[in-house]
């Protein structure tokens, strides 16, 4: 059965240098077609190592490395990662998905990790909004993201138990909504409070617009920026919920949801 794990639900500058909450992105174990455990770690930002290992998910059984866009609340920890997925750098294996920013630069970002690093993996590859891509047999697609580095994707995962969609740091938009119609699972930035909006983040009001637009099966909200954190972040999804009639829940570090025929929260 597939899982996913936020190992950090902070996110935004402050939220990431004060660890208001940990920072470590999103885990998912995932079934190939075979059957096989597949583990990917979308996003690994500062302690993302350290909440693997605090929560007994092995580095080193890595299959792929997705980083939408080059902020290092969203970077910090892929060397790290890379490191483990190849074995210390001995077996070149595994894939690295990443924006071009992260990989190669894009006006003044960028790269995030080192030519030494991006060599490493059996696959480090440029995604692009639209791009489909096989990883480890199971489908990712980048979705296209509106947000200061002009190269952010987020991404799709196509687990066995329906499609896990990762809204990275982004502007409210329509092709970022219709990208990610279809999804069971909705993961969202929600870095910015009710009435507060900054521009190329999600407020409480626009992930509650793309929610009521896509109707996921469960809406899980994360990287909460500072304010989001003191305001409550139960308080926003408890709003959105009744808002949208879309079952909403604030993540916490460390929560799992698994995908059977129900979704269970651990
Ligand atoms: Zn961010
Ligand atoms: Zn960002």
């Amino acid at each position: 059965m597939s899982r996913l794990v936020l190992l950090g639900t902070g996110g935004g500058r402050f939220a990431a240098i004060l660890q208001a909450r940990a920072t470590g992105g999103v885990h998912l174990l995932l079934d190939d077609p075979d059957g096989r455990p597949r583990r990917f770690q979308i996003d690994p930002g500062p302690g993302a190592l350290v909440r693997m290992l605090e929560r007994g998910i092995d580095p080193l059984r890595t299959d792929a490395i997705l980083v939408s866009h080059c902020h290092p609340d969203h970077y910090t920890d892929a060397e790290m990662l890379i490191e483990g997925m190849t074995n210390g750098g001995n077996d070149r294996t595994g894939a690295l998905l990443a924006s071009r920013s992260v990989i190669e630069g894009v006006e003044g970002f960028g790269p995030a990790i080192s030519k030494y690093h991006a060599a490493m993996p059996g696959l480090a590859r440029v995604v692009s909004p639209g791009d489909r891509i096989d990883v480890a047999g199971i489908r990712v697609d980048a979705t296209p993201s509106v947000h200061s580095d002009p190269s952010s994707v987020g991404f799709r995962v196509h687990a066995r138990e329906g499609v896990i969609g990762y809204v990275s740091d982004t502007a409210l938009a329509r092709e970022v909504t219709e990208a990610h119609l279809g999804s069971r699972i909705l993961i969202l930035p929600v870095t910015r409070p009710l009435k507060m909006p900054i521009p190329h983040h999600l407020t409480v009001e626009d992930a509650a617009s793309m929610i009521e637009a896509v109707r996921p099966e469960l809406a899980l909200l994360t990287h909460f920026g500072m304010r989001v954190i003191k305001d409550g972040p139960d308080a926003a999804a408890a709003w959105i919920q009744e808002r949208t009639g879309v079952r909403t829940m604030a993540g916490k570090d460390g929560m799992a949801v698994e995908m059977g025929k129900e979704l269970t929260m651990r």
